[in-house]
């Protein structure tokens, strides 16, 4: 087993500041906040707490940066400081992936994937700075009309503690593709990744003041940030009812905002399934990063007829998955925080009480070696009734609700019956059927027979409450960049 205190010693020396300006900034006069490695309960860094102040000093910064060397690049200039950005974080990823795993409690692979996709967000934005065009508009033979899509400006971040590296990346790259600069809050329970990326970007070549991080609770930093006047977008990821603030806030000072707010996502198993395949994707869906997924398949809609069967197979491999340190490479680590971990056993304790069975799971778990962490077991309801507050809101940890169903149309209509509208899945050999849930169902992403199985490059984002716009993929670009219309008369 690993030695904990070892695997922070290798991480080295973890931030303890903000950076503003291209400066590490250490203010006395801030309150700290402790982050922790959730397996071990092992101290890793104390970080500020920024202040109001702190937000309006990054976010002057940002504003300078606009028209400072940032904005005389050439888009080639600026396409090739993105990609050397981008390897630069990849040829960094075994220490960033220890660090991720240590601050977040993630496995180690699921790290190393997380600062791998960052690297790719960097270069697959930077190949598109220099095709960012404009359009003619045909006004007859006395005027000439074009469009320019220009940089919105300085766009605000505030991180998730669920994917909290990705999240920089998947936000950065678009935002510095068109030209903008940047003011990200961290996630309180994550936030060293973020310090260490930025500080790779600029040994990379994008200049000072582009790219500045404040820490802080999100009470404080992250509500100044969302309330900055001079922040004309805000990018955000976490719960319904912050966003809901951060949208209101932009609404103030009229800034855009994408919001990716969760999911409750409905994951349907038609009778003619290919269950070998079925089960291991179900598993997947639902209890990747411990269910601390947004897009999670945490609503399972099985044909009553295969219902017994599918559940006897989900029990028996999910209680031989493997619960641990991240840094073991367990199939399950950690949930973020002993707060999570109560919001959680809330969310099954309240669901036995109103009489639901777990076919397995149901409660926090202590692993040896790690009894300090924020375990919890993989967990089955079953018979769930649509209508319960556990096939309705979003647990954010690894509880699945089964709920059986008599006819796709019927899936459907549940499917729909959500404030939610993130992810959806199913798994049919009836491609006929495939296709009319596919169309039917109220979900930015739906998967046909792999649950998840998009990358980077696709656009995603909610419908109704889970949120607005779409992040990922070319997409997100809309976001970042306003169009301007220049006519002239000749
Ligand atoms: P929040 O939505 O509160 O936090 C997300 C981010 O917003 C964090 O950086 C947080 O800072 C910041 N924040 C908090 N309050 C404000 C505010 N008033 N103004 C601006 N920013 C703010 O989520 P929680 O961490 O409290 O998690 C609660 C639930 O949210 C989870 O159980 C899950 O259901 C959902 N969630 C969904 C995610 C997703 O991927 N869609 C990701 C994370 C959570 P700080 O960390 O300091 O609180």
């Amino acid at each position: 087993m690993t030695d904990w205190n070892e695997a922070v010693s290798k991480a080295g020396e973890l931030p303890d500041y903000l950076y503003i300006d291209g400066q590490r900034v250490h203010d006395a006069t801030l309150d700290t906040i402790e982050t922790h490695d959730p397996a071990s309960g092992l101290r890793l860094a104390m970080v500020p707490a920024g202040s109001r102040q702190s937000i309006d000093e990054a976010v002057a910064a940002a504003k300078r940066a606009l028209h400072g060397p940032w904005a005389d690049l050439s888009p080639r200039a600026r396409g090739r400081l993105m990609w050397q950005a981008g390897e630069a974080i990849r040829a960094q990823i075994d220490r960033l992936a220890l660090v991720e795993t240590l601050d977040s409690g993630k496995p180690l692979r699921d790290a190393r994937a997380g600062v791998e996709s960052t690297a790719n967000y960097f270069c697959y934005y930077a190949g598109i700075v220099d095709k960012l065009e404009g359009t003619t508009v045909p006004l007859g033979k006395d005027k000439i009309c074009f469009t320019e899509k220009v940089p919105i400006g300085v766009t605000g971040h505030i991180i998730p503690w669920n994917v909290p590296i990705n999240m920089v990346a998947r936000g950065l790259g678009p935002a510095l593709a068109c030209g903008n600069t940047a003011v990200i809050k961290p996630a309180e329970d994550t936030p060293l990744t973020a310090l260490l990326v930025v500080e790779i970007l600029e040994q990379a070549g994008i200049p000072p003041g582009v790219v500045n991080i404040v820490t802080g609770h999100g009470a404080v930093a992250g509500q100044a940030l969302a309330e900055h006047p001079d922040v004309r977008h805000l990018t955000f990821t976490g719960s319904v009812a912050t966003g809901k603030s951060v949208m209101i806030a932009a609404a103030q000072h009229v800034a855009s905002v994408t919001l990716e707010l969760g999911g409750k996502s409905p994951h349907v198993i038609m009778a003619d399934a290919d269950l070998e395949r079925a089960v291991p994707d179900i598993l997947k869906a639902v209890f990747n990063n411990s269910g601390q997924i947004c897009s999670a398949g945490t609503r399972l809609l099985v044909e009553r007829s295969i219902q017994d069967e599918l559940v006897r197979a989900l029990v028996a491999k999910s209680e031989g998955l493997r619960l641990g340190h991240g840094l073991d490479n367990p199939d399950l680590g950690p949930l973020i925080s002993g707060r999570q971990l109560s919001a959680v056993a809330g969310f099954t304790e309240r669901a036995r009480e109103r009489g639901i069975e777990f076919a397995t799971g149901g409660g926090p778990v202590t692993i040896e070696g790690c009894e300090k962490g924020h375990f919890f077991a993989p967990s089955i309801a079953v018979n769930v009734p649509v209508d319960d507050e556990l096939a309705r809101d979003e647990v954010f940890g690894p509880v699945l609700s089964v709920i059986p169903i008599d006819s796709l149309e019927q899936a459907i209509d549940i499917g729909n019956d959500s404030d939610y509208g993130l992810a959806a899945g199913i798994h049919t050999r009836d491609i006929g059927n495939a296709m009319r849930y596919a169309r039917a169902i109220e979900a930015g992403q739906v998967y046909i027979n792999g649950y998840h199985a998009a990358g980077d490059t696709v656009p995603f984002g909610g419908m109704k409450h889970s949120g607005v716009g779409r992040e990922k993929g070319l997409a997100a670009l809309d976001a970042y960049y306003e169009i301007k219309s220049v006519i002239v008369t000749l």
